[in-house]
């Protein structure tokens, strides 16, 4: 299903979506539904593509948003670690 698309420098494929940037949105759980019946596994509504949020419906998401994301449990915890060693001096 997934189509063939040219990614952008600097870019990757929506794992969300898996580059279609549409795809079938839960209404009850927000997860995307990877189902022919294109129905919510919860309410049993149907429902329609839409646009997907993480990519804004381009199909493709920024390398470096993830990176920094990734960065910040990190800094929290050279911060939480200095922050023991204020309370700690030897
Ligand atoms: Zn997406
Ligand atoms: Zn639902």
């Amino acid at each position: 299903m997934s189509k063939n698309k040219n990614i952008p420098e600097g870019k990757k494929v929506c794992e969300t979506c898996n580059g279609n940037g549409q795809a079938v949105f839960s209404c009850c759980t927000g997860e995307v539904v990877d189902d022919d019946i294109m129905m919510c596994p919860k309410c049993h509504e149907h429902l329609g593509e839409e646009d997907c949020p993480d990519c804004d419906g381009t199909g493709h998401v920024d390398m470096d948003k993830e990176d920094f994301t990734d960065k910040i449990p990190g800094l929290n915890t050279i911060a939480e670690a200095m922050r023991d060693a204020a309370k700690y001096p030897d």
